[in-house]
C-alpha cells in the first residue's frame, strides 16, 4: 500500500465534507420574505416567479378586478388578494387600467361583501384616499372599514407621498399624513390596519401614531427602494422606528420595485441583528395577517 493510498479515505471524508459545508451555505443564500405590497404586472406568472427564486413565499397584492383574477396561490407564492379603494376617476394610480369594468370609483358595498364571502378578497387595501383628495377616515370609506371590522380582514392604507405620474387630478400631500387615521380607530377600535410606505414624510406623525395605538403595523416599501429614498436616510429611518420599539410591527413590501435589490436594502442595515431583520421580512406579517393575535 502505497502512502497516496493510506491517505485517500482521509482525502475522500474532508472532501466531502467541505462539499457539504459549501452546499448549505449556498443553500440558505435566499431570506425568507413575506412581501405584503405588491401590485399587477404585465406579465403575472414571470413576475411570481421571479418573487419566488428570490425567496418571496406569500405576497399581498392588489391591482385591477380583473388582472387580479391571475394571482392564486401556487406551490411557489402563496396569494392574499386585496380591494383597491376608492379608485380616482376609475383608474390604477401609474398603471392606469380600470380597476373595476364598470369604471366605478367606489365598488358597490354589496358586491364587495359577496366578494369577501366568496373569498376574493382577504383584505382591504390599497386604500388610495389620498390618490382620491380625502382624508382616511372620511365616512366615504366607513361601509368598507366596517366590512373589514366584521369579517376580520386587514385595511392597507396608502400614507405619506407619492411618484410623479400618478395620474389622479385631485391627489393632496396632506391626505396622506397618518394622524388622519385617528376617527377611524376610534369608530372601528378592532380594526386590523398597515400604514404603508411607513408615512414618510410624516414621521413625526407616523412615530406618534404607531406609539398610541399599539395595534398598528406598518410597511416599508418605497423606504426600502434606494432609487426613491437614499441609503442613508433609510438607515435613519429605520433606526428612529427600532429605537422607539416598533421592530415586531414593521413588515417587508416591494411595492413592485426590484425585489433583489429591496431585500438587499434591508439585508444592508448593519445594526439590525439575525432575529429582526426575520420579523420584518416575514414573522411580522405572519403574525398580522395571521387571524389568531
Ligand atoms: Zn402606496
Amino acid at each position: 500500500m502505497n502512502q497516496a493510498n493510506m491517505f485517500s479515505p482521509l482525502f475522500k471524508t474532508v472532501f466531502f465534507l467541505l462539499l457539504s459545508i459549501i452546499l448549505s451555505c449556498t443553500e440558505k443564500r435566499h431570506a425568507r420574505v413575506f412581501d405584503v405590497h405588491l401590485h399587477g404586472d404585465t406579465a403575472p406568472e414571470k413576475q411570481m416567479h421571479n418573487l419566488a427564486v428570490n425567496g418571496v413565499y406569500a405576497i399581498a397584492v392588489s391591482t385591477s378586478w380583473s388582472g387580479q383574477l391571475n394571482y392564486n396561490t401556487d406551490n411557489e407564492l402563496a396569494v392574499l388578494r386585496g380591494l383597491f379603494v376608492p379608485c380616482p376617476i376609475g383608474i390604477v394610480p401609474y398603471s392606469k387600467q380600470k380597476c373595476f369594468e364598470n369604471g366605478n370609483e367606489w365598488p358597490d358595498i354589496n358586491w364587495v361583501e359577496q366578494q369577501i364571502k366568496e373569498k376574493k378578497i382577504d383584505f382591504i387595501g390599497e386604500v388610495l384616499t389620498q390618490y382620491y383628495g380625502i382624508s382616511s377616515s372620511d365616512t366615504a370609506m366607513y361601509p368598507y372599514y366596517g366590512l373589514a371590522e366584521k369579517y376580520d380582514l386587514p385595511v392597507g392604507i396608502h400614507t405619506g407621498a407619492a411618484g410623479p405620474d400618478h395620474g389622479c387630478p385631485n391627489f393632496k400631500l396632506q391626505m396622506g399624513n397618518p394622524l388622519l387615521l385617528k376617527n377611524t380607530i376610534i369608530r372601528f377600535p378592532k380594526l386590523r390596519i398597515w400604514l404603508m410606505h411607513g408615512g414618510a414624510p410624516f414621521v413625526r406623525e407616523f412615530i406618534e401614531m404607531m406609539k398610541t395605538h399599539p395595534q398598528l403595523y406598518a410597511d416599508i416599501s418605497v423606504l426600502n427602494n434606494p432609487r426613491i429614498v437614499p441609503p442613508k436616510q433609510f438607515d435613519s429611518l429605520m433606526r428612529m422606528y427600532i429605537n422607539e420599539g416598533f421592530e415586531n410591527r414593521l413588515m417587508f413590501g416591494s411595492d413592485n420595485a426590484e425585489i433583489k435589490m429591496t431585500i438587499a436594502a434591508v439585508e444592508q442595515l448593519a445594526f439590525l441583528t439575525v432575529a429582526q431583520k426575520e420579523k420584518i421580512f416575514y414573522k411580522n406579517a405572519e403574525m398580522f395577517f395571521s387571524k389568531q393575535h
